[in-house]
């Protein structure tokens, strides 16, 4: 483990952002309550202004660094190169859209302090955000917390402050697909939460898009529960014993000569079993394409530039 350099780490991950990035700066710089102190911009892909802006900002003050991405790699990489370089006892995580706000660090810093090595901040009300998008996060972190074996907080994002010991453990972490709540969660130590109000975005519009959206939640379940495989085995079981029947059924009347007829219960039989088959067959799929993923081993992101010694 390197030496520790400074207090606080802020990480904050950017695609197209251009519109946001000044004010959270100095909304982030007014709250930041220690002396010593970074803050690590990700530019993820960004097609806007983003880049040049972070960079300005990083000739003006030297606590600014940044990481740029060679393509879009999505937010959760982009928190991931954050925390694995930054260099601060505390880590703090937020988006870069003002929806986490700034002025909760020196809470979470002060909570952190007072002894827990993870404090979340939990969405109390969430503003500005559609009735679907709502229901479908309350409905995802719900399922999520039934269907996994280790206890991941509900209505939690990844705004959030580590100790180091944390960043530690995740760097050693290797999975792809990643779900950094989760992983978090999953390394244990003291834990605890603040709650808030969500606002809304200040400018522009959510990148997560409903496909994204979907394509998140499988990773956080199969990273963390193997609940829909089971699901399929027990699918499986159900319909073997209701086929079973069917069987004796069909020989019943075989032996006992009503046997033109049957079109529709064949059709329904038929559609029935191939539909469950499908299923299990498309859950299988969903994890051995995460497995081959893993198996490709390839870097998480591809880093173009960047201002911090170690990744020059
Ligand atoms: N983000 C990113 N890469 C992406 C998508 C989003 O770095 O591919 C950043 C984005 O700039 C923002 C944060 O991740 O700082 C959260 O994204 P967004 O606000 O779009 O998500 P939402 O709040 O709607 O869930
Ligand atoms: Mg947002």
């Amino acid at each position: 483990m390197s030496t520790i350099s400074i207090e606080l780490s802020v990480v904050v991950p950017v695609y197209n952002e251009e519109k946001n990035i000044e004010m959270l700066f100095n909304r982030i710089k007014e709250n930041i309550p220690v002396s010593d102190w970074e803050l690590i911009f990700v530019n993820d892909g960004s097609a806007d202004n983003t880049l040049p802006l972070v960079i300005g900002l990083s000739h003006q003050y030297k606590q600014v660094k940044y990481i740029d991405f060679s393509r879009n790699f999505g937010h959760q990489h982009a928190i991931s190169a954050g925390i694995e370089n930054a260099t601060g006892e505390y880590i703090i995580v937020m988006d870069g859209d003002g929806q986490d706000p700034p002025e909760l660090i020196p809470e979470l810093l002060e909570k952190a302090k007072s002894g827990f090595e993870v404090v979340y901040a939990k969405r109390k009300k969430r503003q500005g955000e559609g009735f679907l998008k709502k229901f479908t996060a309350k409905a995802f972190y719900r399922i999520l917390r039934n269907i996994t074996s280790i206890e991941i907080p509900v209505d939690t994002g990844d705004f959030r402050i580590i100790h180091r010991k944390i960043q530690a453990i995740l760097k050693q972490m290797p999975e792809q697909h990643k779900y950094i709540r989760g992983q978090i969660s999953w390394i244990g130590f003291n834990q605890t939460f603040i709650e808030y109000d969500r606002a809304e975005r200040i400018h522009g519009t959510t990148k997560f898009t409903y496909k994204k959206m979907i394509q998140f939640a499988l990773d956080g379940i199969s990273s963390f529960s193997t609940w829909p495989l089971k699901i399929a085995t027990l699918m499986g079981f159900g319909v073997s014993f209701i086929c079973f029947i069917v069987i004796l059924y069909t020989v019943y009347q075989k032996l006992f000569g009503f046997t033109v007829t049957g079109w529709t219960s064949m059709q329904i039989s038929i559609l029935f079993l191939g539909g469950i088959q499908l299923i299990g067959i498309g859950i299988l799929g969903e994890y051995l394409g995460r497995v081959n993923e893993n198996v490709k081993n390839r870097p998480h992101y591809i880093i173009k530039d960047s201002n911090i010694e170690s990744l020059k």
